[in-house]
């Protein structure tokens, strides 16, 4: 039979893309389909913008520690909009980038929806295609709760198009875009509460991390309450209201919920080529990407197995090596580094102490909290936290977290360390680069335990 492409991908995200320009480089016949702009959430209205407002937001901490370094600035005036439009200008310039990157690699692009015919045929805008190969690599949306007064809130997709700022604001949920968000609104001079169900947020990253950054945002003046939860939404005016689980009342002006993210396949019709998801709407995908549908592929976040990224450009290349490459395509989930943009950063690779507690028969942790040098002359009362944690065993460092100023770009070197398996021995013969935060973890000589 012959197919119009070797390759189709549903999606021009992080994933669809890498492995649209990698199976074309094999020599593959590759066409994408991409409803909305190209570079998916990551590129729109994820990490990239997150990170300039991450940026932009933090101002206002140095424009106040610029005094202390003997700087006259105020007073300062904050403009949301053009803040906004800055960032909004870079991702279509970004948008621009995964087109020529696209046409470079001689993939062709749809600017259409695609949903399944059958197995290898898709309906593309007003075009059927067949492909001989699918990949589905649709990514996943915010998920919203449902619940009384529930159109009143927004998404992060919205926040990056905010057309005012509002002077007061909630923000619904304990994970990665919660704690950022927090964190954007609070540096911008939003009055920010933080309103999580559980005990404490950031459930599953470790515990020592979880209580040091809430100390943290707290001293910060995010407003955090734990254990409650939001029964109903009104609106009076342009104010919001939250009725909670004590029966008391929050009002604000924008209600932000961060509880989730829920996989991109509902419309797809995979029932038509038999492509099965899980209760989650999830695609279920063996070790090697394939679906239940022997030549359809899935990745990224709509498989829910990590929703992060480089998780998903990895998957991406492991399914161009196996599929084109004649190479055998995996990833290793073992040690995934990863960043909270909070402020001050959380970064992370490895167990956490608890997972390692009973992995580990002798784990030794090495614990470090200081102040950066910085602000010792600013007063600033943010302090930093690092930990190893190594196996008695074979001395092989087995996690490194962090909280503090650059935490992702310290884990990042950290995460190529641990992956090639260095030794505590390895990090303490390393020659400290001094003064700076990350010497602490190549100094760190005492055990906590
Ligand atoms: P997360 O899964 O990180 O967190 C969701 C939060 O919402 C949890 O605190 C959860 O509580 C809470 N929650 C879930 N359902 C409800 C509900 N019905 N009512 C109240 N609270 C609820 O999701 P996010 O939306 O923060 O982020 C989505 C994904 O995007 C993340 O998993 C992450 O992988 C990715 N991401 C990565 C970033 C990065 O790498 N820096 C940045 C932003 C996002 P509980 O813990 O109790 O379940």
């Amino acid at each position: 039979m012959n197919y119009d492409y070797d390759l189709f991908v549903i999606g021009a995200g992080s994933g669809g893309v890498r492995a649209a320009r990698m199976s074309a480089g094999f020599g593959a016949r590759v066409a994408v389909a991409e409803e909305s702009s190209l570079g998916g959430t990551c590129v729109n209205v994820g990490c990239i913008p997150k990170k300039l407002f991450v940026y932009g937001s933090h101002f206002s901490e140095d424009f106040e520690d610029a005094e202390f370094y003997g700087w006259d600035l105020h007073p300062t005036q904050f403009d949301w909009r053009r803040l906004r439009d800055n960032k909004t200008e870079e991702v279509r310039r970004l948008n621009g980038i995964y087109g020529e990157l696209l046409g470079d690699a001689g993939v062709d692009v749809y600017g259409s929806r695609a949903t399944f015919v059958d197995d290898h045929t898709l309906r593309v805008g007003q075009d059927t295609i067949t492909a001989e190969h699918i990949l589905i690599a649709t990514g996943s949306r915010p998920h919203v709760p449902r619940l009384p007064g529930s159109k009143f809130v927004i998404s992060s997709n919205e926040m990056f198009y905010l057309p005012t700022l509002p002077r007061r604001i909630a923000v619904v949920g304990g994970g990665y875009i919660a704690v950022e968000f927090a964190g954007i609104m609070n540096g911008l001079g939003v009055d920010t509460t933080l309103v999580y169900r559980g005990p404490l947020f950031l459930r599953g990253f470790d515990e020592g991390i979880r209580s040091f950054v809430k100390t943290e945002l707290e001293g910060k003046g995010i407003r955090l309450m734990f254990n409650t939860t939001v029964q109903s939404i009104r609106k009076e005016g342009n104010t919001r209201i939250l009725l909670l689980n004590d029966n008391t009342e929050l009002k604000v002006d924008q209600v932000l919920y961060a509880t989730g993210r829920t996989p991109n396949t509902y419309g797809l019709e995979l029932e038509k080529a038999q492509v099965e998801t899980n209760s989650n709407g999830a695609v279920v995908v063996d070790e090697s990407y394939q679906t239940s549908a022997n030549n359809i592929y899935a990745l990224g976040d709509v498989i829910d197995r990590f929703q992060l990224t480089p998780v998903a450009i990895a998957e991406g290349m492991a399914f161009s090596n196996s599929v084109f490459g004649g190479e055998s395509g995996s990833v290793d989930y073992s040690s995934i580094p990863t960043c909270v943009f909070c402020q001050p950063n959380i970064g992370t690779v490895g167990p956490t102490e608890e997972e390692a507690t009973s992995q580990f028969d002798d784990l030794q942790v090495f614990e470090s909290t200081f102040r950066p040098l910085k602000h010792t002359v600013t007063k600033r009362n943010e302090r930093s936290l690092m930990k190893l944690l190594v196996d008695g065993a074979t001395d092989r460092v087995i996690a490194a977290h962090m909280v503090g100023s650059d935490a992702g770009e310290i884990i990042q070197g950290l995460a190529v360390a641990i992956t090639a398996k260095a030794t505590k021995a390895d990090f303490d013969r390393t020659i400290a680069i001094h003064p700076t935060s990350a010497e602490e973890f190549v100094t760190m000589r005492s055990r906590s335990r």
